[in-house]
């Protein structure tokens, strides 16, 4: 049973859906638009540095762990991963914290904001534990084709359990009131989705993942585990076409029959699309084809888009760790700015990465190099002076806060946002982490990874289950692979063809 399998896009979800078909035995080709895997983690070089594009925290570990040894390998003959501690540094208004790595530290910082909190860190740590072993072993791993996949009565059970139905914003203040305790724990929501609260006190896990599993890192930077991936595919003998942009498909009936790329084309028995769900649904597929409406998508609520500026720095910036986090000015207003009115925003909040610190080889001696990303609304426009306008306030604030100058002593600058990524992923709206974690964007409730309207068709990726992010992205690829393989045996043992 070998079926021929044409995976879209060599991101994380495009890599680990061609893995695990091409070890399931299949024929496998991966069809990428760029001239190198990875994605939103692609990496650009330039005056002796080298950037990681996108992601920069490597969370919870154990499903980057599990996705090794799926294939047999340990994860640690591929990456030189440490373990960051401090994790991160938050500059708040008037002082910062180091957050430490080790848990005990954590909570005295806590009692030291608010009596009693050492305790209910504690206490909310556990049940974010809770979450996060459920989440992770009873939903993130289905492919959420219904309902029905989450009624039996386990499930049910422990679907309660996870607060579903409780507002982040309000699960957390029943254990906490200090303004920078909220902060630090709302912090990967509204980063990495929604406003806190519209966001299920499940993503209270999240706040596991940072606190209890940690920040890591992989040396030599994020691509490190793109690099690790591709030679795992390839050796399963998954292959990469590069520089291969799908532009359209080949029918008979319901079923795809080829690929159209601007290299030619190429027959394929089964397509899994891992390129932004919302332009395969919109611009790949004919109108017939297509699972979702226009109106559909609009009412969609999308994960913020980002202004990013990639810096080369001479000199060292001494008052930096690796991760930084600006809020030194309150959530709501910039929260607002991305979710309610969107519009660029009046004060924002902001990231620094400065990886460095950590690591060498990014950056030559003597030097830093510098991430700054600026969560922005999707779909909102620019005009030319943008940029630079907030360039100049995250500077600002850099350089007043680390009591260095920094402006004059860069050697190499570039900004990317919203045009840069829907040209170079047809982002819906320029949107940088696919759909928003909201409660009725949640598990079967997310655009489906099975076509409604063409059989041997499946997505996976950050627009569809489980969600956004890289853990979630290479969570969803095998999860679309086990389907498309189930598929493939079915038409087999009937000898359908599809
Ligand atoms: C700035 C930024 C910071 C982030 N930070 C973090 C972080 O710190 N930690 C974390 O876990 N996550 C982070 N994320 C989110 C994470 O990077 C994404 O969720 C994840 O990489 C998505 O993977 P994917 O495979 O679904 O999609 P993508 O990475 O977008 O991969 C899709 C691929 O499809 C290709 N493609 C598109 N159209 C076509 C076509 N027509 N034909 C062929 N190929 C096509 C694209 O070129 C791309 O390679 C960040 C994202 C961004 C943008």
């Amino acid at each position: 049973m070998c079926a021929k399998i044409a995976v879209i896009g060599a991101g994380f979800a495009g890599m680990s859906a061609a893995t695990a078909l091409a070890s399931q035995g299949h024929d496998v080709t991966i069809y990428e638009k760029h001239d190198q895997a990875g994605g939103r983690a692609r990496i650009f070089k330039e005056k002796g540095f080298t950037f990681d594009m996108g992601p920069s925290w490597y969370w919870m570990p154990d499903v980057f762990e599990e996705y090794f040894n799926r294939f047999g390998d340990d994860i640690n003959a591929h990456l030189n991963l440490v373990r960051l501690a401090p994790s991160y540094r938050v500059f708040f208004e008037k002082d910062h914290v180091d957050v430490p790595a080790d848990f005990e530290e954590l909570c005295a910082w806590f009692e030291s904001k608010e009596k009693g909190a050492a305790q209910k860190l504690r206490e909310f740590m556990s049940e974010s534990g809770e979450k996060y072993q459920i989440g992770m072993s009873k939903f993130v791993h289905k492919p959420s084709h219904s309902i029905m996949e989450f009624a039996e009565w386990q499930t049910l059970k422990d679907a309660t359990r996870l607060h579903l139905f409780t507002p982040f914003s309000k699960y957390i203040r029943k254990y906490f009131s200090d303004p920078q305790l909220l902060q630090l724990l709302e912090f990967p929501i509204l980063f990495l989705g929604a406003k806190p609260e519209k966001t299920p006190a499940l993503y209270s896990l999240m706040n596991y993942a940072d606190l209890k599993l940690g920040t890591w890192y992989p040396m030599g930077g994020m691509h490190e585990i793109v690099v690790a991936m591709q030679k795992l595919a390839e050796r399963k003998g998954v292959h990469f076409e590069f520089n291969a942009c799908v532009k359209t498909f080949g029918f008979d009936n319901e079923n795809i029959t080829s690929l159209l790329t601007d290299k030619g084309k190429f027959e394929c028995e089964f397509v899994v699309g891992a390129a932004d769900y919302h332009h395969m649904d919109q611009t790949l597929l004919p109108e017939k084809f297509r699972s979702y409406t226009k109106a559909y998508w609009e009412s969609r609520t999308m994960s913020p888009s980002s202004l990013l500026f990639y810096l080369g720095v001479e000199g060292k910036v001494d008052n930096l760790l690796h991760h930084n986090l600006f809020f030194d000015e309150p959530f709501g207003p910039h929260a607002d700015d991305i979710y309610d009115t969107p519009k660029w925003p009046e004060k924002p909040l902001f990231y620094v990465c400065c990886p460095s610190k950590t690591d060498n080889s990014v950056a030559p001696e003597n030097c830093e190099n510098i991430f700054l990303l600026m969560p922005v609304a999707p779909g909102i426009s620019e005009k030319p002076e943008t940029r630079e306008h907030y360039f100049n306030i995250m500077m600002d604030r850099l350089e007043a806060r680390t009591g260095e100058k920094i402006r004059d002593r860069i050697v190499f600058k570039r900004s990317y946002a919203h045009k840069e990524f829907i040209q170079d992923y047809s982002a819906f709206k320029g949107n940088a982490y696919g759909l928003a974690n909201t409660l009725k964007q949640t598990a079967f409730l997310k655009p489906k990874m099975k076509s409604k309207k063409v059989n041997n068709l499946f997505f996976a990726g950050q627009l569809t289950t489980p969600g956004p992010g890289v853990p979630p992205s290479l969570i969803s690829g095998q999860v679309a692979a086990d389907e498309v393989n189930k598929l493939a045996h079915k038409a087999v043992t009937s000898h359908t063809t599809y």
